[in-house]
């Protein structure tokens, strides 16, 4: 495997950055996951618009130019020959004496893009199984709505799940309104089949997945809503289901060990996702 780090393409078991970065010893940094399908990039420009809004709410500088990323993106996926798969892409706010205090303006960021290959026959399973999750109390901080790679309270939250059993994790915050996942988007169709996801100005993580979705859902003539729902609503829901790059509607078919619904993934998540591709951006690797 190939990575990119800092201008150069390395081999991925020698690609590293220094112990000073900033994204090391702060966790100073923003990060994207985009998926790769049929040799296809998944809504990239909504990716990269969404660096960009990261780093300008953190002040740092971007690497390098849209088109150029673009271009090292596709050569890093092209390099490792993904067809179906992702790319991981960090930008930290470069090498620094550790200090809290932003370092010189003139200190380059760091910047790594990996990529894998993954085996659609992985997803499709958990398509058609569906997944048990946890809710966990909301311990986040506030700026969420930021792509950081200060996950830890996400990380804590999922090994928990893996702990009780499950396989993820929903923060709840201390009203019981329903957030986000730990890595992902929450969505229900409620009883009347209406499909309801909570609104992202700030809480969540406003997902690129949740954006193309309601793009989908008007093109389908599905009922929407953008408005907070509870615990209580979720475990009434006829479906729920996650969405992330790298999880097009992925079934919730338990919540805290009680069955959704009848316990088995829905239909209208299935056509959803059945939708999805033919309907988001594509951009040729
Ligand atoms: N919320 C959180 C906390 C996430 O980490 C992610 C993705 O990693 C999402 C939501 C979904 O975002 P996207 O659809 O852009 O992958």
């Amino acid at each position: 495997r190939i990575a990119y780090v800092n201008g150069q393409y390395v081999r991925h078991s020698e690609a590293a950055v220094h112990v000073e970065d900033r994204g090391f010893q702060f966790a100073d940094g923003v990060y994207e996951v985009c998926e790769v399908r049929q040799g296809l990039i998944v809504d990239l420009t909504r990716h990269l618009d969404r660096l960009d809004r990261s780093l300008g709410e953190l002040k740092m500088t971007s690497p390098m130019s849209r088109a150029a990323l673009a271009f090292v993106i596709r050569e890093v996926l092209r390099r490792n020959r993904v067809r179906n798969g992702i790319f991981y892409l960090q930008v930290t706010r470069g090498v620094a004496r550790r200090d809290h205090f932003f370092p010189a303006n003139d200190t380059p960021p760091t910047i790594a893009i990996t990529a894998k290959s993954t085996d659609p026959s992985v997803a499709a399973k958990k398509y058609a199984s569906g997944i048990r999750v946890i809710t966990v109390p909301e311990n986040r901080w506030d700026r969420v709505d930021i792509k950081t790679v200060g996950l830890l309270p996400n990380v804590l939250a999922k090994q928990q799940a893996r702990e009780a059993g499950a396989q993820d994790a929903i923060f709840v915050d201390r009203d019981g309104i329903v957030m986000e996942g730990a890595s992902s988007n929450v969505w229900i169709v409620t009883p009347g089949g209406e499909l309801v996801t909570r609104p992202a100005e700030h809480g969540i993580l406003k997902g690129i997945t949740r954006t193309t979705l309601l793009d989908v859902a008007a093109k389908l003539g599905l009922r929407v809503a953008e408005r907070e729902f509870k615990v209580g609503e979720m475990l009434a829901a006829r479906e729920v289901f996650f969405t992330s790059a790298t999880g097009i509607c992925v079934p919730i078919v338990e919540i805290d060990g009680k069955p959704v619904a009848n316990g088995h993934p829905g239909t209208i998540s299935a056509s959803i996702r059945d939708a999805f591709f033919d309907i988001a951006e594509k951009t040729p690797i």
